[in-house]
C-alpha cells in the first residue's frame, strides 16, 4: 500500500483550491482543432512588450549562462529614479505574485490573520492558506453600489482583531475592475492600526486615467509605514512571460522581504527587459490608447446587446451575460475565442474580458453576438 501523502501535507496546503489560469491558446488548438484563436482571458497587453526590451532581451541571451545580479541593481536603479523612492525601499520579485507570497512567508503565521475582499484577486487566499493562516474575506459592496461588487473599506475595517497581519487590497481590483478612490482609500489607511501591514495592489496602475481619482498609493508611503505598494511588468509592460514585479515599502519591510527571498527569483532576461520597458514611454502610452480605444469597442456592444458591465479602470471588462458565464465561455471557446469565466470567484453571471486590439476585440464581439443570438 502506499502512503497516503495528504496527510502529511500541511492542513492549509492539503485544502488548498489551485489558482485557474486563463485557458492558453495552445490548449485550445489541441482540444478543438481550431487555429486563429483570439485570447482575451489574462489581461495581456494585446501590443506585446516595448521592441527595445525585446532588443534588451536578445542582448542579454549571450550571457545565459552566468547567474543573474541577485540584486537587480540596474531594475532598482531604474525604478528608484523613475518612481522617486530609495532602492532600499524595493523588492523585486519574480511576477508580483511572488511578491505577495513573500509578504505572506514574511508577516503570516498559523495564529494570524489576512483580510482581504469578496472577488479579489485568487492569490491572496493562496499564499494565506499555504502558510496556514487564517483567511478573514470581507463583504463587497452591494450589487446596487456605484461600486457592484467592489471593496468595502467599512466592511474590511470591522474585519480586524488583535490577530490581523495583513490586509490585502487590489485597487482597481481583478476581476471586478472596481476602485477605491482616493479619499476612501486614504481614509481607510488612517483608520488601520500601524500593526497591520497593508498591501495595496496596482498591477493594473499603468492603465489607470486621472478621472478615475485612483490613486498612486505611493505618494503616502511616508506618512504610513505600514504601507506596501505591489506593482508589475505583467500587464501594461507586456512581459507576462519573463515574471517581474515589484514592491515599495518601508525600507525595514523590504529588508524582511528580502530575507525570505530566493537569492535569483528574478531571471536575466527578465531584469533587462523590464528597464528596457520603464523607459520606452511612448510604447506605454500606445497601450494606453490602444486599450482606451478597445475599452470603447466592447462597452458600445455591451449596450448594443442590452447588458451592463462593472465600472473598471484596468484593461479588461466584467460583463453581466446575464446567464452562467460559464455557458458563455464554453460557446466562445467553440468559436476561438478564449475569455474567462469568474464563477471561481463568486460572480457566476460575469464574463471578464480581456481588452485586445481592433481586431480581436472584434472577432470577440462577433462570436458574443452569435452566442447571444443563439
Ligand atoms: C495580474 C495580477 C497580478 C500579478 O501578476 P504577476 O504576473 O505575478 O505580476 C497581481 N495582482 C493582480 C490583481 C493581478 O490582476
Amino acid at each position: 500500500m502506499t502512503c497516503d501523502f495528504f496527510s502529511f501535507a500541511a492542513p492549509g496546503v492539503r485544502t488548498l483550491q489551485p489558482y485557474q489560469p486563463g485557458k492558453p491558446e495552445s490548449e485550445l488548438r489541441r482540444e478543438y482543432g481550431l487555429d486563429d484563436i483570439v485570447k482575451l482571458a489574462s489581461n495581456e497587453n494585446p501590443l506585446g512588450p516595448s521592441p527595445q526590451a525585446l532588443t534588451a532581451v536578445r542582448g542579454a541571451l549571450t550571457d545565459l549562462a552566468r547567474y543573474p545580479d541577485g540584486n537587480g541593481f540596474e531594475l532598482k536603479t531604474a525604478l528608484a529614479a523613475k518612481l522617486e523612492v530609495s532602492m532600499a525601499a524595493l523588492t523585486l520579485g519574480n511576477g508580483s505574485n511572488d511578491v505577495l507570497e513573500l509578504i505572506a512567508r514574511a508577516f503570516l503565521t498559523p495564529e494570524h490573520e489576512a483580510i482581504f475582499s469578496e472577488h479579489a484577486f485568487a492569490v491572496y487566499p493562496l499564499v494565506t492558506q499555504a502558510i496556514g493562516a487564517t483567511a478573514r474575506i470581507a463583504k463587497a459592496h452591494a450589487p446596487d453600489h456605484v461600486m457592484p461588487h467592489g471593496h468595502d473599506p467599512a466592511a474590511l475595517l470591522a474585519l480586524i482583531n488583535d490577530r490581523t497581519r495583513l490586509m490585502f487590497i487590489a485597487n482597481p481590483n481583478n476581476p471586478t475592475g472596481t476602485w477605491l478612490r482616493s479619499a476612501e482609500l486614504r481614509n481607510l489607511l488612517e483608520a488601520i492600526p500601524e500593526s497591520v501591514i497593508v498591501v495595496v495592489d496596482e498591477a493594473y496602475f499603468e492603465y489607470v486615467g486621472a478621472e478615475a481619482d485612483c490613486p498612486n498609493a505611493l505618494h503616502w508611503l511616508d506618512h504610513f509605514p505600514n504601507l506596501i505598494v505591489t506593482r508589475t511588468f505583467s500587464k501594461a509592460y507586456g512581459l507576462a512571460g519573463l515574471r517581474v514585479g515589484y514592491a515599495v515599502s518601508h525600507p525595514q519591510v523590504a529588508d524582511l522581504l528580502n530575507r525570505v527571498r530566493q537569492p535569483f527569483n528574478v531571471n536575466s532576461l527578465a531584469l533587462v527587459a523590464a528597464v528596457a520597458a520603464l523607459e520606452d514611454v511612448s510604447h506605454l502610452e500606445r497601450s494606453r490608447t490602444v486599450n482606451r480605444v478597445g475599452m470603447q469597442q466592447l462597452q458600445d456592444a455591451c449596450r448594443q446587446w442590452d447588458l451592463t458591465w462593472l465600472p473598471s479602470v484596468g484593461n479588461f471588462l466584467c460583463v453581466d451575460v446575464g446567464r452562467p458565464g460559464r455557458e458563455v465561455f464554453v460557446k466562445l471557446l467553440q468559436r476561438g475565442v478564449i475569455a474567462r469565466p469568474v464563477d471561481n470567484y463568486g460572480l457566476p453571471r460575469y464574463l471578464r474580458i480581456s481588452i485586445g486590439a481592433e481586431a480581436e476585440n472584434a472577432r470577440l464581439i462577433e462570436a458574443m453576438h452569435d452566442v447571444l443570438r443563439g
